[in-house]
Formats: structure tokens, C-alpha cells, sequence
């Protein structure tokens, strides 16, 4: 079992506690790496989320405060390495390393596609345009209500991600502004940590028609492990991340699912999968359901690897 999981917070607990240390386990925390290996997880991202005190203002101070933290932990890990195109995600994969992919979670700090160049130039490989408040890019799902999508400069910086192959993820993104991405982007989209809408009517979660949408293009969904976005009672278990699983591969197929779990940016989780070192929890889960090994290891790990296969080798 290899996992690949497409949105974790992980990075803000350094800021949130100074007690935090990514080689040890750490109980108040869902990920560290003693449990990242339980978990046989092979290739994370580390989102930069810029917390809401800091933005719109000095959201490019922070975002540089935690690239230098990031590469700070690149440096005391010999086992983590920075994946900056698809030869390294198959020598970290032939070596056993952790491969670590750079997301930004708000791209207040993209001012201008200078900044774009500059941020790709320090590793950022993967970009959601918003968190839920709108920007000067882009309405996220909080400005619902409003109806706006993405601007003339969001526009800009698309076309500008699709030519750098940084990942346009759109996650958070109120529905007009998702519905732009997939007009304005040449190349597909991915939602790193959203469920189904259906299954759970939360705005956060995806439509049925932004799920074939996504698929069409040849994106995928990552599964969140949020409760609030599983179901509307608030006890979760692992059978409801299933279904969300089971929902997908029924509306789409099996190539178009991922894991995204939102590790340490989730207070709550199903129980079960209380953090990274649990994911072989639903992994048997999932077995016992009757998906086959291909299968699962499909929704673990190989569709997001097909996905950077084809659109950065
Ligand atoms: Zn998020």
C-alpha cells in the first residue's frame, strides 16, 4: 500500500505550536513523520494557507515566512524531497523517500504574474485561486451569494499556471468562479479535498455536474475527510468516506478519485482515521467492500500519479 495524499495543512503547525516537531509523533497533531510512514504515504502536499489576520495585506510575507519554513524541514529531513517535476516523483518513489509538492491555499499573495513566476520558481507546484473569501483572482465559495467568478486577472494567471504546469485545484472556489477555471483552463483541473455534494449538500462540496466536468477534462477529486463534509449528522465513520468513493467511481469511474484528507486542517475526523497512520483502516475498508487491490491502490495513489504522468512528464 502507497498513498498520495493532495491536501494537508501540515505546514501551520510550526506556527501554531512550538512544540510541534514534524520528526516525532505528535498526538495533538494528524501528521509527523513517524505516522506519514505508518500511513505508507509516498508523495504529500503541503498547502501554505495564509490565516485570514494576514490577508489580503501581508499575505505575501506569510506565504514567504512559511516557504522558508518549508525548506527549513526539506532540510532536517533527509527522507522528505521536494518534487519539482515528474523525474522527481519516480526517483523519490524508486528510493522510498517522501515526496513533498508545494500547494498554495488562497493565492492572495499572487499579485501578478511576476509573483506567479517567482513562487514557481521556489517550488510552488500547485495553486486553489481562493480559500472561501473572494481575491483579487477569484470568488471563493463564501462570496456564494454574490455570484462572481474568476477576474480578468485570475484569467491571466490561469493561462499563466497552465504554461508553468503549476496544478490549478478548485477547491474553495464558489460555483461561477469553478465554472470560469473549466472555460478558461487549457488544461485540467483537480479539487484536492471536496466531497459530493449529493451525498452531503455542503457548499464546499461538488455538484454531480462539477464532477463530470472535472472528469471530462481529465481531473479527479480527493476525498475530505472533513465530518461536516461527509455527512449532515457529525458522527462519521470510514463507510462514509466510502460512500463518497463509491459515488464517484458510480458517476465517473474509479480513474477520477483521489485522497485528499485535509490532515491537521481538520479538527474532527471520522472515527477510524483519526490521523495519517490510520489510512490502512480504510484501506481494509475498502477491501472488505470488495474493491479489488487494483482498485484501491487506483484511488490511493495511481490516479494522481497518471495525472502528473501525462500532464508534467
Ligand atoms: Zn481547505
Amino acid at each position: 500500500m502507497q498513498s498520495f495524499l493532495g491536501h494537508t495543512d501540515t505546514l501551520l503547525n510550526f506556527f501554531k505550536s512550538n512544540q510541534y516537531s514534524f520528526q516525532k509523533e505528535n498526538k495533538s497533531f494528524q501528521i509527523d513523520l513517524p505516522r506519514l510512514k505508518k500511513g505508507m504515504v509516498s508523495i504529500q502536499v503541503f498547502a501554505i494557507y495564509v490565516e485570514e489576520e494576514n490577508k489580503p495585506d501581508l499575505a505575501l510575507k506569510r506565504t514567504i515566512q512559511i516557504i522558508d519554513r518549508f525548506y527549513q524541514l526539506l532540510e532536517q529531513t533527509e527522507q522528505l524531497e521536494l518534487i519539482r517535476e515528474y523525474a522527481d516523483v519516480e526517483r523519490v518513489l524508486s528510493q522510498g523517500k517522501i515526496g513533498a509538492i508545494l500547494s498554495i491555499e488562497g493565492a492572495e499573495a499572487v499579485f501578478d504574474l511576476s509573483a506567479l513566476r517567482i513562487l514557481h520558481r521556489l517550488g510552488v507546484r500547485m495553486i486553489q485561486l481562493t480559500w472561501n473569501q473572494r481575491n483579487q483572482l477569484a470568488d471563493g465559495v463564501g462570496e456564494l451569494a454574490a455570484n462572481g467568478g474568476v477576474t480578468l486577472l485570475g484569467r491571466e494567471v490561469i493561462k499563466e499556471m497552465n504554461k508553468l504546469d503549476i496544478i490549478i485545484d478548485v477547491s474553495h472556489l464558489a460555483p461561477t468562479s469553478f465554472w470560469d477555471v473549466i472555460k478558461f483552463s487549457e488544461k485540467p483541473a483537480i479539487a484536492s479535498h471536496s466531497n459530493c455534494y449529493t451525498i452531503c449538500p455542503h457548499p464546499r462540496n461538488l455538484t454531480d455536474q462539477q464532477i463530470i466536468a472535472l472528469a471530462e477534462k481529465g481531473g479527479h477529486v480527493g476525498i475530505n475527510f472533513a465530518p461536516f463534509l461527509l455527512n449532515k449528522n457529525g458522527k462519521t465513520e470510514i463507510n462514509d468516506v466510502i460512500n463518497h468513493i463509491d459515488y464517484i467511481r458510480g458517476l465517473v469511474g474509479k480513474r477520477h478519485i483521489s485522497l485528499g484528507t485535509d490532515y491537521d486542517g481538520i479538527s474532527s475526523t471520522p472515527s477510524g482515521l483519526e490521523d495519517v497512520g490510520k489510512l490502512s483502516n480504510l484501506h481494509r475498508a475498502l477491501t472488505q467492500k470488495g474493491y479489488s487491490h487494483q482498485d484501491i491502490e487506483d484511488v490511493f495513489i495511481n490516479n494522481w500519479l497518471n495525472f502528473l504522468k501525462k500532464w508534467w512528464d
